[in-house]
């Protein structure tokens, strides 16, 4: 099990177990929150938490559809 620690105020503190339906992120492009599986993409070993950027199904589509355009 994975939890974060995150510190409020005077010592508080509060805990929470990451799963792998309670993380999300916000996408890169059109900044939608969606689900995301850590484990799923951090599979290949590429990449880190912080800098990390991913998009949205619709977004993703949207950016392989402008690339196949010639
Ligand atoms: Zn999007």
């Amino acid at each position: 099990m994975f939890y974060l620690k995150v510190p409020l105020a005077n010592g508080i503190q509060i805990q929470a177990e990451v799963r792998g339906d309670n993380v999300f992120t916000h996408c890169n492009c059109c900044g939608n929150e969606m689900p995301v599986d850590l484990a799923d993409v951090f599979a290949d070993g590429e990449g880190d938490l912080e800098s990390t950027e991913l998009l949205c199904p619709e977004c993703a589509a949207l950016l392989l559809e402008r690339m196949r355009e010639p």
